[in-house]
């Protein structure tokens, strides 16, 4: 067949975020052009599943009525307007319902903080941006650090910013970019699937669920912060993706170690900064943020990809009154929070944002999440009697599919095998869209996804497994 004229654009003109463009330029890229609900389709007509929701954003589906009649509406009023000196109907609005909804009435002690203000910026690595840089000023106007320094986990990933990356912990980013990021210190993952203190033999069945242990790993998280205390100073905050860590391969945390972690932080005078990036807005918990699965309020929230829905480019870094004070003075002081970007507050996103938090809220929205996650779970069981799946883990609307050389010993593929990769091309064949993240194949699609739809992913990841790596 011929190469569709609109891949040979994409392959003469474009140049894709984390790809080898030698290998696409090798293929023909497949060419989206609509989409429905859990729903795609290719120029070519093609159908697809869309199991990763469009790299963690969509949470209603594709071409959701009530969001796209939010964007028109905003759209016969005025697409854009500066933040930068003007004030705007839906950004106020929104800011607003953001508020309300992550300070839940229940379910949250009274001591923890209350998120009061919210500063908008357009990704999730800005978003983390901001909060970094409102976490080192308030250390330094507060006086409990001189030069402000971070902690976060291991394998974390908070974006592609120079910031975010400095934030992160991932070795091949890091050493790409080394020269120009900021010193942070590192924290033990609680990785139970690979964890060197959980003793217990590999089983069929999620490595949280069957760990031997003592959560050693929170031990070693206060460990860093006495060391650092030690040294006669403090973090100025800690960075966590509350439930799971999505890009550090979908690590799921063990009940109660959130909990006991941002205790121990709080306990040395370190403020939180939850990455919710991927996990809030009802993804990867039953609540609508994973902080308060474990009854923690960070100083800092981070919102981005799932807040327009997965239809605008927006984020928005929740914080205190607190934290807000600290920037208030007389003009000549100089507080003033010198950071911004062109489309902050955006009338779209932030219009496409409301419709999407409406929806998120109603019941059968929270119906659509319950019996999507009961069915990630009862259909993800058919995988475990192929020697290759290692671990099965799941959070709330996300679940993930650790690929092992041989469970019995979870030796891994090696990356150079491109075990992820091959599985997921071979998914593509089977019309189901998801990435992998190395050797961890990621199925997180949109609530709305039906019981059928999950059945067929998980029956072509089956069948892809079975192809890619037991037959050759
Ligand atoms: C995707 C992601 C980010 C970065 O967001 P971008 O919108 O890609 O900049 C940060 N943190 C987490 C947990 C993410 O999943």
């Amino acid at each position: 067949m011929k190469k569709h004229a609109l891949a040979k654009l994409d392959q003469q003109y474009l140049w894709h975020p984390f790809t080898q463009m030698r290998d696409w330029l090798r293929g023909e890229p497949l060419v989206i052009e609509r989409g429905k609900g859990a729903l795609l389709w290719d120029v070519r007509g093609r159908e697809y599943i869309d199991a990763n929701s469009s790299i963690w954003t969509n949470l209603h589906g594709h071409n959701h009525p009530k969001i796209n009649a939010a964007i028109r509406k905003q759209l016969t009023k005025v697409a854009h307007t500066s933040a930068l000196g003007l004030a705007s109907e839906p950004s106020s609005l929104l800011g607003q319902a953001l508020v309300k909804l992550t300070n839940p009435r229940t379910g949250l002690p009274k001591r923890q903080p209350r998120l009061a203000r919210v500063f908008y910026s357009d990704d999730g690595s800005t978003a983390i941006e901001v909060a970094i840089k409102l976490a080192f000023e308030f250390a330094r106007r507060t006086g409990r650090a001189l030069k402000p320094r971070f902690l976060s986990l291991d394998g974390a990933y908070h974006g592609d910013t120079v910031g975010a990356v400095s934030a992160g912990h991932i070795e091949l980013f890091h050493s790409a970019y080394s020269g120009m990021l900021f010193k942070t210190d590192k924290a033990m993952s609680p990785y139970c699937y690979r964890c060197p203190f959980n003793k217990a033999k590999p089983e069929r069945a999620d490595a949280r669920d069957t760990r031997k242990c003592n959560l050693e790993c929170i031990d070693k998280v206060e460990q860093q912060f006495t060391k650092r205390e030690k040294r006669g100073s403090q973090y100025a905050a800690m960075l966590i993706e509350p439930g799971m860590q999505g890009p550090a391969g979908m690590i799921a945390q063990p009940k109660g170690w959130l909990g006991r972690v941002a205790e121990i932080a709080r306990g040395h005078g370190t403020q939180l900064i939850a990455d919710e990036v991927m996990s809030g807005l009802g993804r990867a918990t039953e609540q609508y943020f994973a902080s308060h699965d474990e009854e923690v309020q960070p100083d800092y929230l981070c919102l981005a990809k799932g807040l327009t829905g997965g239809y605008l480019p927006m984020a928005a870094t929740l914080t205190t009154q607190e934290v807000f004070d600290a920037f208030l003075g007389d003009y000549s002081e100089l507080k003033t929070f010198f950071h911004g970007h062109s489309y902050t507050g955006n009338a779209l996103g932030s219009a496409a944002s409301l419709a999407n938090l409406t929806l998120l809220q109603t019941k059968a929205t929270e119906a659509k999440r319950k019996k999507l996650a009961e069915n990630l779970c009862a259909e993800s069981k058919r995988l475990w009697h192929l020697p290759q799946v290692g671990d099965i883990r799941q959070a709330g609307c996300v679940l993930a599919v650790e690929l092992v050389r041989n469970w019995q010993t979870r030796e891994p593929f090696d990356l150079t095998e491109q075990a992820g990769i091959r599985v997921c091309s071979s998914l593509t064949k089977r019309g189901i869209l998801t990435r992998h993240i190395g050797n961890v194949i990621v199925i997180m699609p949109p609530f709305c996804t039906t019981q059928q739809q999950v059945k067929k992913i998980f029956t072509a990841l089956h069948d892809s497994i079975d192809e890619t790596l037991n037959k050759q």
